[in-house]
């Protein structure tokens, strides 16, 4: 039988659980080890330790505090590691808890982390996602059923100190361009709701003042929120201390291209059955800076898409320059209004194209001054035809659920 290496309990606080950690930092001890070619389960709470909970209200969206995600579980050591190798990681199988068959997805508030259409969602809102084996359905938002995509939102190594020192001032010098923003350009470390795993006392407390959020991707890969690199990829991670030090966590059962929602993706706790090789020097190797991968031999098969374009011109009509942020943008809220001709809310129709398998693509970078994005929405997923006809759209959902949304405090 694979052993369990870290387990988690749902019912208690992520902060007393030694081998979890919220923050990056290289003094962060190895919560276990496993030699080359060990297979072995990881557990894991949801990005958010359980925060999150499954009813019909969104004010624990609206409340989070921001500051105490991401809780991973790891790091874990592999013997033989060492800077300039890569550990070679094979997602063997990934699923949710069994005391936990349910998942979320959520908006932020604008004044409380945002999105990436947060000028057109500012409120909290969340969509509960029961999880049926391989399957998933909404009670907020009705006539879509899907098979799951699950993946590690956030998976890496530790980084070295040198690597960390890098990070904290580039992301700084961004932060010093506009400090007052909201939500702000990025997140500095955060000490009074860092986790640090077996890190205890002074040390914890001299490692938190420099310990690196989890939020963006970085070259260790990190919160990548990339959808295809699902349970059966394989990964190669460069590695920058010895042992290496792996963690993951943020576990999605699906998820959007983009994670556009930002609480993107269906949330959930559950557990990740992984197996770890070594690639002697293999970072100077191959040439290798960020992750590479494979992906999985299994995907879901839907195969026929309505394909939205989108250009870098905004809603208001400005000219952007070849900006593929914009273009996406645009590409998103035109699958929005469209959905809507179908009775869906806005609101959840963003959240079906934060949840559902869709695919996003860079589709043209050259032609000046626009660029080209586009979304491209599985027809296959939706409990009635979406493409248009002659006739026009018929609306099955109106009168149905709502999402859930609480608004902020004044
Ligand atoms: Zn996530």
């Amino acid at each position: 039988m694979t052993d369990t290496l870290i387990k988690v309990n749902l019912n208690e606080s992520p902060y007393t659980n030694e081998m979890i950690h919220n923050r990056w930092h290289p003094d962060i001890p190895m919560a276990c080890w496993v030699k080359p070619g060990d297979d072995f389960i990881l557990e894991t709470y949801d990005w958010t330790g359980g925060f999150i909970k499954n009813n019909d209200s969104a004010e624990d969206v609206r409340d989070i505090d921001l500051s105490i995600v991401h809780f991973l579980s790891g790091p874990v050591g592999v013997h033989g590691a060492e800077p300039g190798d890569l550990l070679v990681v094979d997602l063997l199988d990934i699923g949710a808890k069994s005391d936990s068959l349910w998942g979320f997805n959520g908006f932020f508030s604008k004044q409380n982390g945002g999105g990436f259409l947060t000028d057109h969602f500012p409120h909290a809102q969340k969509s509960i996602w029961d999880i049926q084996g391989m399957f998933t359905k909404s009670r907020h938002v009705p006539g879509v059923n899907y098979a799951g995509l699950i993946h590690p939102g956030l998976i890496g190594c530790l980084p070295s100190h040198e690597l960390l020192d890098q990070w904290n001032s580039r992301e700084q010098a961004l932060i010093d361009t506009n400090p007052t923003r909201v939500p702000p350009l990025a997140n500095p470390p955060f000490p009074s709701t860092a986790h640090m795993g077996k890190l205890k006392g002074d040390a914890k407390e001299k490692a938190a003042l420099t310990g690196a959020r989890t939020v963006p991707p970085r070259e260790h890969g990190g919160n990548c929120d990339i959808k295809d690199l699902s349970r059966g990829s394989k990964i190669y991670f460069p590695v920058y201390v010895k042992g290496g030090g792996l963690s993951v966590g943020d576990l999605h059962f699906s998820q959007g291209d983009g994670e556009i929602t930002f609480c993107g993706a269906i949330e959930m706790a559950g557990w990740v059955h992984m197996k770890v090789e070594v690639i002697k020097g293999g970072m100077a190797k191959y040439g290798i800076k960020n992750p590479i991968f494979k992906p999985s031999p299994i995907t879901p098969h839907y195969n026929d898409y309505l394909i939205f374009e989108g250009i870098s011109v905004d809603e208001a009509g400005k000219q952007y320059y070849l900006d593929v942020n914009v273009a996406y943008q645009q590409a998103c809220l035109n699958a929005i209004e469209y959905l809507t001709k179908f009775g869906y809310s806005r609101s959840q129709a963003y959240s079906i194209l934060g949840t559902a398998p869709v695919q996003g693509h860079i589709s043209g970078v050259v032609d000046i001054p626009n660029s080209c994005a586009t979304l491209w929405l599985p027809t296959q997923i939706f409990e009635f035809d979406i493409r248009p006809s002659a006739s026009g759209p018929t609306s099955f959902i109106e009168g149905g659920p709502t999402m859930p949304i609480a608004y902020d405090k004044v």
